[in-house]
C-alpha cells in the first residue's frame, strides 16, 4: 500500500486579520471540540493510511488549548500510520506559543512548525490588523527552540502601503537573525472579502516584482536559498508536504475546506463551519464538488506547479507519466518564453529564469 500525504484544517483563529479572505471560524472556542469530533468521524474512511507528511494548518492551529492539541494528535495516531521520517507541520501564530505547547509539539512528533511573524515592526502588525507583537514573535521562536525545535518556518509578507526597499530589508535581516530554516514570502493583495478591502478598497503595491528580485537576492545573500516561488530554505529544510503539491501528487484533505485529491479526483469540503459540521453528523463526510482533470489537463497542471519550483521540469518524464504529449501550441508559446529569457532548457529540464519567477502569473496565463 503506497503511502500518502494529509492535510488537517484547523479553521478556528482568536481575531481576524485585516488582510484575511480565508473561511475563519473568529473566537469559536467553543466549538473545537465538536470539530475534533467531526474530524475523526471524517478520517475513518481513511483508516490505516500510511503517511509521509502530515500538514495541519489554519486558521491557527496553535489557538487550540493543550488538551485540544493532545486530542488532535490522539485521532491522528488511531486513524493513520506515521511512516518513520514522516515530515509533521503544524501551524502557529506567535500570540498562542506558550512554553508548555511548544513542548507539547514535540511530544506528540511535530518535526517542522511553520510560525506567522509577518513583520518585525508593531506598526506594520498593527496595520494588518495581527494579533501580536514584534516581542511575542521573539518569544514564541525562542520557546520552540527551546523545546528542541529544530525546524522552523518563518512567513514574511511585503507590499503594504509605503514599504520601501529599505524597510523591507531591515524587517528582513531582524527575521533571519532570529535563526529559523525555512521562509515563506508573500505579496500583499487586498482581497474582496478582506476587512482591509472594505477598509481601503485597493492594492498597495503588491507583487512589485522589484521589490521581489530585493527579497529573493537578500534571502540568497543569507544562505537562505529559493527552491520555489515563494519559498526559500537552508539546505535540505524543503518542505516535503508542499513539495508533494507541486509535483501533483495525491493528498487527502480533512476538515472544513479542505481539498483532496485522491484515486485521481479531487474533491472539496463545505467551507463554513455549521455547514461542515451539520454535513458530518447527518453524512459522515462532507464534500461538496469533485472534479476529474483530463491526463492533458492535469500533464499541463503539473507543468504549471512545477515552474514554482527553480528546479523545473523534465518534459520526457511529464509527458510518460501521463501518456500524453505536450500539444504543439504549447511547445510554441514555451519556446517564445525561452527565447524572451523568461524560461531556460537544460536538455530535456523546462524551468523559470529568475526574471521569469517575478512574471510567472504571466507565463501561467499563456501556457494554459
Ligand atoms: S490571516 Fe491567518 S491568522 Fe489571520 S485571520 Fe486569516 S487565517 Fe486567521
Amino acid at each position: 500500500m503506497s503511502s500518502s500525504s494529509l492535510y488537517i484544517h484547523i479553521p478556528f483563529c482568536g481575531k481576524k486579520c485585516l488582510f484575511c479572505s480565508f473561511s475563519v471560524a473568529v473566537n469559536q472556542a467553543n466549538y473545537v471540540n465538536a470539530y475534533l469530533k467531526a474530524l475523526r468521524q471524517e478520517a475513518l474512511r481513511y483508516q490505516g493510511t500510511r503517511l509521509s507528511t502530515l500538514y495541519i494548518g489554519g486558521g491557527t492551529p496553535s489557538f487550540l488549548s493543550e488538551e485540544q492539541i493532545d486530542a488532535l494528535f490522539v485521532l491522528v495516531s488511531e486513524q493513520f500510520m506515521r511512516e518513520d521520517g514522516c515530515e509533521v507541520t503544524f501551524e502557529c501564530n506567535p500570540e498562542s506559543v506558550t512554553e508548555s505547547k511548544a513542548r507539547l509539539l514535540r511530544r506528540c512528533g511535530v518535526t517542522r512548525v511553520s510560525l506567522g511573524i509577518q513583520s518585525m515592526r508593531d506598526r506594520i502588525l498593527t496595520s494588518l490588523g495581527r494579533a501580536h507583537s514584534q516581542e511575542d514573535a521573539e518569544r514564541a521562536f525562542s520557546f520552540l527552540r527551546s523545546a528542541g525545535h529544530e525546524n522552523i518556518s518563518v512567513d514574511f509578507m511585503y507590499g503594504m502601503e509605503g514599504q520601501s526597499h529599505e524597510d523591507i530589508d531591515q524587517d528582513l535581516a531582524d527575521m533571519i537573525r532570529l535563526g529559523s530554516e525555512h521562509v515563506s514570502i508573500y505579496a500583499l493583495t487586498v482581497e474582496e472579502r478582506s476587512l482591509l478591502f472594505v477598509r481601503k478598497g485597493q492594492t498597495p503595491g503588491a507583487g512589485d516584482a522589484d521589490l521581489y528580485e530585493g527579497i529573493c537576492s537578500f534571502l540568497e545573500n543569507a544562505g537562505i536559498s529559493q527552491y520555489e516561488i515563494s519559498n526559500f530554505s537552508r539546505a535540505s529544510f524543503e518542505s516535503r508536504h508542499n513539495i508533494n503539491y507541486w509535483q501533483g501528487g495525491e493528498y487527502i484533505g480533512l476538515g472544513m475546506a479542505a481539498h483532496s485529491h485522491v484515486a485521481g479526483r479531487r474533491f472539496w469540503n463545505q467551507d463554513t463551519l455549521s455547514k461542515y459540521l451539520n454535513a458530518i453528523s447527518q453524512e459522515g463526510h462532507a464534500v461538496v464538488g469533485e472534479e476529474r482533470l483530463t491526463p492533458k489537463d492535469k500533464m499541463i497542471e503539473v507543468l504549471l506547479f512545477s515552474l514554482r519550483m527553480n528546479r523545473g521540469i523534465n518534459l520526457d518524464d511529464l509527458q510518460k507519466r501521463f501518456h500524453a504529449d505536450i500539444p504543439p501550441e504549447k511547445i510554441e508559446v514555451m519556446e517564445s518564453f525561452i527565447e524572451m529569457g523568461l524560461l531556460e532548457e537544460d536538455g530535456m529540464v523546462l524551468r523559470t529564469t529568475v526574471r521569469g519567477r517575478s512574471v510567472l502569473d504571466e507565463i501561467s496565463a499563456r501556457l494554459v
